[in-house]
Formats: C-alpha cells, structure tokens, sequence
C-alpha cells in the first residue's frame, strides 16, 4: 500500500522529534513493506524564514495531496512573542491548520503503561491502570470567537468571546459516543454549565444524543471538579468530552499521569476523517537542539496515524509496543529521568523504539 504523508517538522525541538517518528514509520513500511511517500512542507516559524508567512498556499496544497499531515509544534520562546517571526503563529498556523481541513475532533489519548508508572508524581495507586481518551473540540469556542481590546469607562478591556452552535457540538458528541463503542462505553461531558449559558448548550446536546448509544453510559462534572478528579481518579475515566479551551487545559494537567507531556500523541480529525498528527507539547525552545526532547509524544501520535488514517491496526499497536520496550529497558530522556534508568538523547530514545519495532 501507498500512504502519501506532509510532514510540517516545525519548530525548537519540533525538527529532533519529527524525525525521529519519520524515521520509525520508515521501519514501519520495511518490516510491513508499505510505501510511505514523505513530503515536507514548512509552516510557523521555518515557514516565516522561507516565506515571510506562518501558513503559505503552497503547505496548504501539499497538506491536500497527503492522505495525512505528521506536525511537529510552533512556535518561538515566550520572550520573543512578539517579534513578527513568531507573533500570532498560534492563530495563523496552528488554528490556521485546523480550520484550513476543518479538523473539529481532537483526540487526545491518556495512557499509563505499567512501564511508566513509576514517572508519575502522583502516587502509583493513583495511577496505575489510567486509560482515558480526551475528545477535545477544536475549532470553535473561545479560541476562535470574536475577541479585542476596547475602551470601556476610560479604561482597556480586553475581551473574548466563548460561543457554540448546537451542529459543532452535536457532530463531536456523536464522534465521543462512536470512539467509546469501542472503548469501555463511557463518556463524560465536562463544562461549566453552573454559569455558562454554552455549557448547559453542551448538557442540552448530550442528552439528545445520548439515546441514540444505548450501549453507551455517560455523565457530567464540572470542569473544577473534573480538573481535580482528574489526579485524585483518574481511572474512573474513559472518554472525556469537552470543548476547546478545557479540554486544552484538562490535557496538559493529565500529561502528568504519564509522567511527562513529551509522552502524549493525539490526532485531530475532520468529519471526512482526514487527520492531523501531532504531540500535545508545544515547541520547547527552552530544550531545542539540545538532544534532550522525548520523541516519545510524536512517535505516538505517527501510530495514531497509522490506525486512524491508514486503519494499520498491528502496525500502530507494533509501535506503541515498541515505546513500551524501550521504556522497559530503561531508556529515559531528561524529563522523565526523575524515577532513575538511564539518561538517553532524543535520538537514542528513537533508535531504540526503531531497534524494538525491527524484532
Ligand atoms: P511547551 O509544551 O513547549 O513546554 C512546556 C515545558 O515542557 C517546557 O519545560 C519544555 O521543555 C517541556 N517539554 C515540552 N515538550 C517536551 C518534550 N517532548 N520532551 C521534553 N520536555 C518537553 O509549552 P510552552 O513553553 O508553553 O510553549 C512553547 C512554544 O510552543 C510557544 O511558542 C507555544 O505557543 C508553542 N506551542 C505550540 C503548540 C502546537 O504547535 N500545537 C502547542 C503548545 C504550545
Ligand atoms: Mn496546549
């Protein structure tokens, strides 16, 4: 089989980590002899030297030839924001993606191998066993609502604005319910309907949706609540549903169950079920070419690619599987060193996972 993959290497430690997972998939394709066919195109700041723009037409045409989009992060170090390399790349790359394939359903899988559970500053009891799947929507709500500054009694106000139609929630509470089908048939909707008038929308949506997944069981928390639960209980979690700017926040918190945000992938998905891939992280300019990333977030999210766009089930479960060996070995970089092992480089860690996927 052929797979036709744009590959956007990114920025800080964006290139390290995006090679590493091509790199893999490469194995991948020899051991399975599959074609995957790279093609690199440039958005953020590598675009911006090459282009004088974050998202140029010519990345936007080359992410449409692919079947999918590998990405590593954007984005420059907090004390250059606003240096025009970088400034508003958030809004002009990253949401500029999203919106471009209308990529609403962002999956973000939660996973605490046995093998990592020690990483955890949380307790192991506490834990051990978590599996949960975020579902975050992810291109609408207040990170695309309208927003300004403005003068209000002779003072600056700033201001944005959190609002959603019933189809943007109906259409991601159907993916939730379909994704838990065939995890352990929960979802949980986490808003803040106590105040906000577009959460009790959300409650609304769920529970006309809901009937039509008899098989599946669902329930609400409110997001304080759930940001607590979150580390006290994690494993009464399976799917997580929520919108853009919780599930942004509820996804870092829960990194920390597996220790570090360099371990967690995720896939963002359009109603056609074209995919975008990347790690959760952002672009750590703090650690960038250092060789002391964790490759490990972005060669899972090349498996989720595999399973979700390319349907490679043994494939991507080959990949995690890989992860997982060279973490028992082990193999640990900077920011999961904390519980011992041994101390390996970005490329180390991905040589391993490439010796453990070849057998
Ligand atoms: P960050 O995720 O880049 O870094 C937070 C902390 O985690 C840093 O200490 C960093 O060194 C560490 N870290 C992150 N990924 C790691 C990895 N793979 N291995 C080891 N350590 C890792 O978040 P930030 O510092 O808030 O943002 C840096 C830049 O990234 C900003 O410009 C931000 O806008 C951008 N960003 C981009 C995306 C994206 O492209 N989707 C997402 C988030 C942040
Ligand atoms: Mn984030």
């Amino acid at each position: 089989m052929k797979f036709k993959i744009a590959v956007l290497r990114g920025d800080g430690i964006g290139p390290e980590i995006t090679d590493i997972a091509v790199r893999v998939l490469q194995a991948v394709g020899r051991r399975w002899d599959h074609d995957f066919a790279f093609t690199e195109a440039h958005a953020g700041g590598e675009a911006w030297d090459r282009y004088g723009e974050h998202l140029p037409a010519v990345t936007l045409d080359a992410c449409r030839a692919a079947d999918a989009i590998l990405k590593g992060p954007f984005g420059g170090p907090t004390s250059e924001i606003n240096h025009p390399k970088w400034a508003g790349i958030e809004t002009t790359a990253i949401l500029g993606l999203r919106r471009a394939f209308d990529l609403f359903m962002n999956l973000r899988p939660v996973v605490v191998y046995p093998e990592v559970v020690a990483l955890s500053p949380l307790r192991p009891e506490i834990v051990e066993g978590a599996d949960m799947l975020i579902v975050r929507e992810l291109t609408s709500g207040i990170y695309f609502g309208e927003r300004g500054e403005r003068t209000v009694d002779g003072e600056r106000q700033g201001f944005d604005t959190e609002s959603y139609t019933e189809g943007e929630i109906a259409r991601i509470t159907h993916g939730a319910f379909r994704i838990a089908r065939v995890r352990r048939k929960h979802v949980t909707l986490v808003a803040k309907s106590n105040i906000l008038d577009s959460s009790r929308l959300w409650r609304d949506v769920m529970a006309r949706v809901a009937p039509e997944y008899p098989d599946v069981t669902h329930d609400y928390l409110h997001v304080d609540n759930a940001s607590m639960q979150i580390i006290t209980n994690p494993r009464q979690f399976d799917v997580m549903l929520t919108n853009n700017m919780f599930g942004d926040i509820l996804s870092d918190e829960a990194s920390v169950l597996a220790g570090s945000l360099g371990m967690l992938g995720s896939a963002s998905l359009n109603a056609g079920g074209f995919g975008m891939y990347e790690p959760i992280h952002g672009s750590a300019p703090d650690i960038a070419g250092q060789g002391k990333a964790n490759p490990i977030a972005m060669v899972l999210s090349a498996a989720m690619m595999l399973r979700l766009s390319f349907q490679l089930e043994d494939e991507a479960a080959a990949v995690e599987t890989a992860v997982r060996a060279a973490l028992a070995r082990g193999l640990r970089t900077a920011d999961i060193a904390g519980a011992g092992g041994t101390l390996v480089t970005t490329q180390a860690m991905g040589e391993a996972i490439e010796a453990a996927l070849a057998g």
